[in-house]
């Protein structure tokens, strides 16, 4: 919290001499001057997290990058009018979910992400969806850091991306420290981490922070680590809270992973914590005031980006309507993604199949019991590589597709990770039937030395 003295002295000085030459203005221009007196700043953070390719706005009109940076103009424009300053961080995840982003690699949302102005981003997991030499391009085309502390070269112990970064804001001195969720090892494309190790977040937090506190008067985290109530992170890796509890001297935590909102930001062991769930619905918008060497948070809130809702029309028709104030879209913004998304939309709109019924993928319907489409996913599966049985991930599902014709698109938006078949020698060892059932999580232990089996109906046999 304690600023370096040296800067101190430094910013007090010139908040002298900047009174001094600037007092016959301020009369003038009636504002401005708040940071020029008293050692006091103001810092706006923006952000988002888990964009997953949704840079342009969905079929209701909502979201989108062209509303966004009608919103973060205003408010940099807000901000900077009465003399603060404005950082937008992103808490990563910006690849996989929309086809027409997928199939470009996501350059429309890295271009996108400059000129909204995004001053630096944490690597998220599905950043390794795509090999490193796309993730390298992507790096490329961004004009702000992808940062990360904890991905490192498995052979030489290097660090793949820059662990950190520091910025003066008239004398200001932010570090933002960037952190990815060890899980990545784990759940990342294989293929695509090879010869990459995922530490420890909080060993390398641990390490780092104390350097960065002697850069900088304010030290904030970007991570991609997901915030779990009270880090109750279960079989997940350790996320926000406990890196917050167990790390000291971060005092802002801008993550990613979980795709929860923080209406109300958590506070744990003196760090802030904020996510803005996914997509770009929400842009997060917290308003600090830096004095004496204490930072406090003024004011916090999720600003939605053009939301509907389902309303009941004259007709008794089902239509959807905006909630609020419409955004307008950005012409700019416009103008850069539409070549993009046309593209993007051509691509995607082939036909390739039909279906007689509607083929339940929604999140409530997978993640909670057995569905069609589970079913249709696992036979295919089974039938490409003549495999006895398939297990399909439900988190892998992200779609449902509708009575009728059956696009690219539909098929795409289902299964958009680009998830590989991978073929094993399956053999369960019963030691007692508890442990069976709970490491399938079923109703219907097996005994010991019995033999069991699903079959191609996805019963389970014995
Ligand atoms: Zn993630």
């Amino acid at each position: 919290m304690t600023p370096h003295p040296f800067a101190k002295r430094i910013s007090v000085s010139l908040a002298l001499l900047l009174s001094m030459a600037l007092t016959a203005c301020s009369f003038l221009n009636g504002g401005n001057e708040q940071n020029h007196h008293s050692n006091v700043w103001h810092l706006t953070v923006l952000h988002t997290n888990d964009h997953h390719g949704h840079f342009w706005r969905n079929g209701n009109g909502e979201w989108g990058m062209a509303a966004r940076k009608t919103l973060i103009d205003r408010i940099r424009a807000e901000v900077t009018e009465s003399g603060g300053h404005v950082l937008l961080l992103s808490g990563g995840d910006i690849n996989t979910g929309v086809p027409e982003s997928d199939l470009q690699d996501a350059v429309p949302d890295f271009k996108g992400m400059n000129l909204l102005g995004y001053d630096a981003m944490a690597v998220g997991n599905h950043e390794f969806d795509n090999p490193m030499s796309v993730l390298r391009m992507q790096e490329h085309i961004a004009t702000f850091p992808f940062l990360a502390a904890n991905i490192r070269d498995e052979a030489t112990g290097e660090r793949l991306f820059k662990p950190y970064t520091i910025f003066t804001l008239e004398g200001l001195r932010i570090a933002v420290l960037g952190l990815t969720t060890d899980d990545t090892q784990k759940i990342g494309n294989q293929e695509n981490i090879q010869g990459i190790v995922f530490t420890r977040p909080e060993v390398e937090a641990k390490a780092l922070i104390p350097v960065l506190r002697k850069q900088a008067d304010v030290v904030i985290a970007t991570t991609h680590m997901g915030h779990y109530k009270n880090g109750q992170h279960g079989s997940n890796a350790p996320g926000d809270v406990t890196l917050a509890r167990n790390v000291r001297g971060i005092d802002l935590i801008v993550g990613g992973h979980t795709q929860n909102p923080l209406f109300e930001p958590d506070r744990e062991n003196g760090t802030w914590i904020l996510q803005a769930q996914d997509w770009g619905r929400y842009v997060g918008r917290a308003d600090f005031e830096y004095r004496d060497g204490q930072l406090k948070l003024l004011n916090y809130q999720l600003i939605p980006v053009n939301h509907t809702q389902s309303v009941m029309n004259a007709d008794g028709d089902k239509v959807r309507k905006p909630v609020g104030d419409i955004i307008p879209e950005n012409p700019a913004m416009l103008a850069l993604l539409a070549p993009y998304q046309k593209k993007g939309e051509a691509e995607v709109l082939q036909p390739v199949g039909y279906t007689n019924g509607r083929l339940m993928g929604e999140r409530s319907e997978v993640r909670f019991g057995y569905t069609n489409l589970g079913r249709l996913i696992a036979l295919a599966q089974m039938e490409m590589v003549d495999a006895d049985m398939a297990v399909v991930s439900a988190g892998g599902i992200r779609a449902s597709i509708q009575k009728g014709e059956i696009t690219y698109r539909d098929i795409l938006s289902v299964q958009p990770f680009g998830n590989g078949i991978a073929p094993a020698l399956l053999m369960f060892v019963c030691s007692s039937d508890r442990d069976v059932a709970v490491a399938m999580q079923g109703r219907r232990p097996c005994q010991s030395g019995r033999k069991m089996g699903i079959n191609k109906a996805g019963r389970h046999r014995y």
